[in-house]
């Protein structure tokens, strides 16, 4: 039992490294049942669970309040830079964030602050995309 676990947490594990950017627990899910391994929903949702807690993954929050996940390529503290239409991630260092927030919680009295901050944007070609559909429109709107 416990082997088969470590089986389906190994094929998560390859599939999340092989996802572009962040990912839902629904898309992997979907990636691996075309891949057809079985591997359930609830096992995906686990496995992700457990690559985040011992730090083999990344996880945030989506404005939409969905759980995403990454396998990380970078080691330590960390931002992100994410397109919210492509899923394409830059692994960022904020340093100017990281002296605010030292000094922000320090301000207050906190110690061993935490924070979480990730930027989500277009990236260029999704930009571009969105420009060209958005003037493509217009002319047709004009058109009418
Ligand atoms: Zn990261
Ligand atoms: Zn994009
Ligand atoms: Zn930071």
């Amino acid at each position: 039992m416990a082997q088969r676990n470590t089986w389906q947490r190994e094929r998560v594990r390859e599939a999340l490294a092989d996802a572009r950017g962040f990912v839902s627990a629904q898309t992997l899910h979907a990636t691996l049942r075309e891949a057809q391994t079985g591997i359930g929903l609830a096992t995906v949702y686990r496995a992700l669970a457990s690559l985040a807690t011992a730090g083999d993954a990344d996880t945030l929050q989506s404005p939409e309040g969905e759980a995403l996940y990454r396998a990380c390529t970078t080691q330590g503290h960390h931002h992100h830079l994410i397109c919210r239409n492509c899923g394409l991630t830059v692994e960022i260092e904020a340093s100017e964030v990281e002296q605010w927030a030292r000094r922000t919680a320090g301000l207050h009295g906190f110690q061993d602050a935490q924070h979480v901050v990730d930027i989500f944007g277009l990236c260029t070609p999704c930009a571009n995309e969105r420009d060209r559909a958005a003037s493509d429109a217009a002319r047709n709107g004009a058109g009418e």
